[in-house]
């Protein structure tokens, strides 16, 4: 016999009529001991009462209605790639406009970045000197585009501001240039198709 009373899951085997090898000793059990006794009774009494229930079927499409209620948590990823599908245009030429928007922020973003990270000298010691060089040298690249596309007077103003933030705006306003070319060319292109 059994040295302990039954637990609940072990009820359950012997409720559903289990013959296998376990059921043996907790129908031992169950045969001297008057607790387990009087829990297996109670359960038999709520297993034929449930059993005589009325049979109900839900209607149909009862399970697309519950669910239409239920807020699904989608995973973060799974959410990010959602929205960005959705984000993605359709057509051609405006998803290369959209592409060009995200090439233009990110370069502003880098040219920010270099910016900051210049004008703060957050490096020590020699490599303070590679930096400044750097600093001359992307200064002395921009100065030249700066002149070359509004002339020598917005150069000269450049230098005198000592701003490389300028410098930044140009490269910016550069890629904007750059990128509305391609976009718009696109628009063009796909506008042309359609006409022939
Ligand atoms: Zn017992």
């Amino acid at each position: 016999m059994q040295h302990r009373h039954l637990l609940s899951n072990e009820i359950d085997l012997l409720l559903d009529g289990d013959a296998g090898f376990g059921a043996a000793p907790l129908r031992a059990h169950v045969d001297e001991c008057a607790d387990c006794r009087a829990r297996l009774d109670e359960a038999l009494v709520l297993a034929s009462a449930l059993e005589r229930l009325p049979h109900f079927a839900p209607r149909t499409g009862f399970a697309d209605r519950v669910l239409s209620q239920v807020q699904i948590v989608e995973p973060w990823h799974v959410a990010a790639l959602n929205t960005a599908q959705r984000l993605i245009p359709e057509s051609r030429p405006v998803r290369v406009l959209a592409l060009a928007g995200v090439g233009l922020a990110s370069v502003t973003l880098s040219a920010s970045a270099v910016w900051i990270a210049l004008s703060a000298r957050l490096t020590a010691g020699s490599a303070t000197v590679v930096t400044g060089h750097l600093r001359d040298a992307l200064l002395g690249g921009v100065q030249q585009g700066f002149s070359a596309l509004f002339g020598a007077g917005a150069a000269e103003a450049m230098r005198a501001n000592g701003g490389l933030a300028v410098g930044a705006a140009a490269v910016a306003m550069l890629a904007a240039v750059g990128a509305a070319a391609v976009g718009f060319r696109a628009l063009a292109s796909a506008s042309r198709q359609r006409g022939s």
